[in-house]
């Protein structure tokens, strides 16, 4: 019969350094939402949608400077016509 070996369990090296600063929390686009989705979302704290359709919390939103979504775009540019 063995002996039970105690081995000391060492740190696990789970996402050590995955994190290489840019935070990829936000999105990467700007979409375009309807301002009283916005505000309703604000008030509910739950997820806007998008013009393109995509859904993200609304506390979420893309950096300043980040590009405008290419779907909510065209929808934009459409609706305006
Ligand atoms: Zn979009």
């Amino acid at each position: 019969m063995k002996a039970m070996s105690t081995k000391t369990l060492e740190k696990p090296d789970v996402d050590a350094d995955a994190d290489t600063g840019d935070d990829d929390d936000s999105p990467k686009f700007f979409h375009y939402v309807r301002k009283n989705k916005i505000a309703e979302s604000a008030v509910m704290g739950n997820y806007v949608v998008a013009l393109c359709g995509e859904t993200f919390p609304v506390t979420k939103s893309a950096k300043p400077g980040s590009p405008v979504c290419p779907d909510c775009k065209k929808i934009y540019d459409r609706m305006k016509k």
